[in-house]
């Protein structure tokens, strides 16, 4: 499971704590989100069309960046990302081995080889060194904005050389790093139900500040075709449809508001849970505004992540783990050649990491009984 979703917990709430609240989050926007359904309906526009237009516009200016380009979903809005450079087929794609499998699965698909790098230990981003030492033979750079946070995009572009920077973006809408939501030549964003801004379904955008790239990325996702029926780009079938883009734009309107409560909830969990043995909290890396897509806390050494999931799933707190097996150990990914020990930061954290519930309606009372469920856990004391 990936951002979070559907899992233990999630949901109506009930006597539990769920990792995510979609319904409260539903609940703010109903009113407006019906309204535009039912201006869609009579319309009869469901694909692409002025509500979609009318997001783009929005969404672009909400990040600071000339174009946003709706895709069908973040996977493919990271694999159009890629295709509209050209890149050499076949050619190197440096991204980290510890994110969700979309951002290798994206690499494939574009033609384009992955190149796996393991993570700086402390923030768990793009390790700037470990890229560079990736780079040669490689021709784009593709860091992930794991959690919520920006990778540190400064020693990351300088990494690069002028190669092409790719971000995936899924986790951090919203987010900033000295001031500045992105850096790259190009990103892609996930509107999947259970990131900070959802849809109700798949959905994704690319964004860039280049025109031609803009273009590209248009064009491939909707059969290459600028005029119906003439196509100048082998293309697909990935746009945003206009259902989902009335809920994009309700809930667009709230998320500064939701990302500013998910800090809350982040400054909350760290004064809770600050003294507690066994476990580090996930930290911020300088320079950065944390969206806190998810709050994952690190258990051990000397103790067991699963006895303590298990624990926390048995008190009804719907906590998850993200992610629990690296790129290079899944299975669909064994042709890339490496094996148990190559990527060892990645590895310790899949095994150690475990997200606490955290969305924008967290009460503090559920946070409390979250609190006490991981010191019981712990067999320490809040
Ligand atoms: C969610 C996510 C994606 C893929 O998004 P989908 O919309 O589910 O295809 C890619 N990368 C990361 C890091 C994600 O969290």
């Amino acid at each position: 499971m990936h951002g979070s979703g559907n899992g233990p917990g999630s949901g109506a709430a009930g006597e539990g704590v769920p990792l995510v609240d979609l319904a409260a989050a539903h609940a703010e926007v109903a009113q407006e989100v019906r309204a535009g359904f039912d201006r869609v309906l009579a319309s009869g526009a469901f694909v692409k069309g002025p509500e979609v237009a009318a997001f783009e516009r929005e969404y672009a200016a909400f990040v600071g960046v000339r174009h946003c380009v709706g895709a069908a979903n973040g996977t493919d809005a990271l694999e159009l990302a890629l295709r509209a450079l050209d890149l050499p087929p076949g050619g190197g794609v440096v991204l980290p081995a510890n994110t969700f499998v979309a951002t290798a699965e994206a690499v494939l698909r574009a033609g384009l080889r992955p190149v796996l790098v393991d993570a700086d230990p402390e923030y768990l981003l793009m390790d700037p060194e470990r890229a560079a030492a990736a780079l040669p033979g490689a021709v784009a750079l593709l860091p992930v904005h794991l959690f919520g946070q920006l990778a540190p995009m400064g020693p990351l572009l300088a990494a690069a050389d002028g190669r092409p920077v790719v971000e995936d973006a899924a986790q951090s809408q919203g987010a900033r790093q000295h001031g500045r939501t992105w850096y790259g030549r190009i990103a892609a964003t996930s509107f999947y139900p259970g990131k900070n801004l959802g849809a109700y379904g798949d959905a994704g955008a690319v964004l860039t500040d280049d025109d031609a790239l803009a273009d590209a990325v248009r064009l491939t996702g909707d059969h290459g075709a600028r005029d119906r029926y003439r196509h100048e780009r082998f293309g697909c079938n990935s746009r945003l449809d206009a259902l989902q883009a009335v809920v994009l734009r309700a809930k667009l309107r709230r998320l500064p508001a939701w990302n500013a409560a998910r800090r809350a909830a982040a400054a909350r969990y760290d004064a809770l849970l600050g003294g507690l043995d066994g476990l580090a909290l996930p930290r911020t890396a300088p320079g950065n505004e944390h969206v806190r897509h998810l709050y994952p806390v690190r258990i051990g050494p000397g103790r067991d992540r699963d006895t303590v999931l298990a624990a926390l799933h048995a008190a009804g707190i719907g906590a998850g783990v993200h992610y629990p097996v690296p790129v290079h150990l899944q299975p669909a990914f064994r042709h890339l050649g490496h094996r148990e020990g190559t990527f060892p930061v990645a590895e310790r954290a899949a095994r150690e990491l475990l997200s606490l519930p955290l969305h924008p309606h967290l009460t503090e009372a559920r946070q409390l009984r979250v609190a006490e469920a991981l010191a019981r856990a712990l067999g320490g004391r809040l």
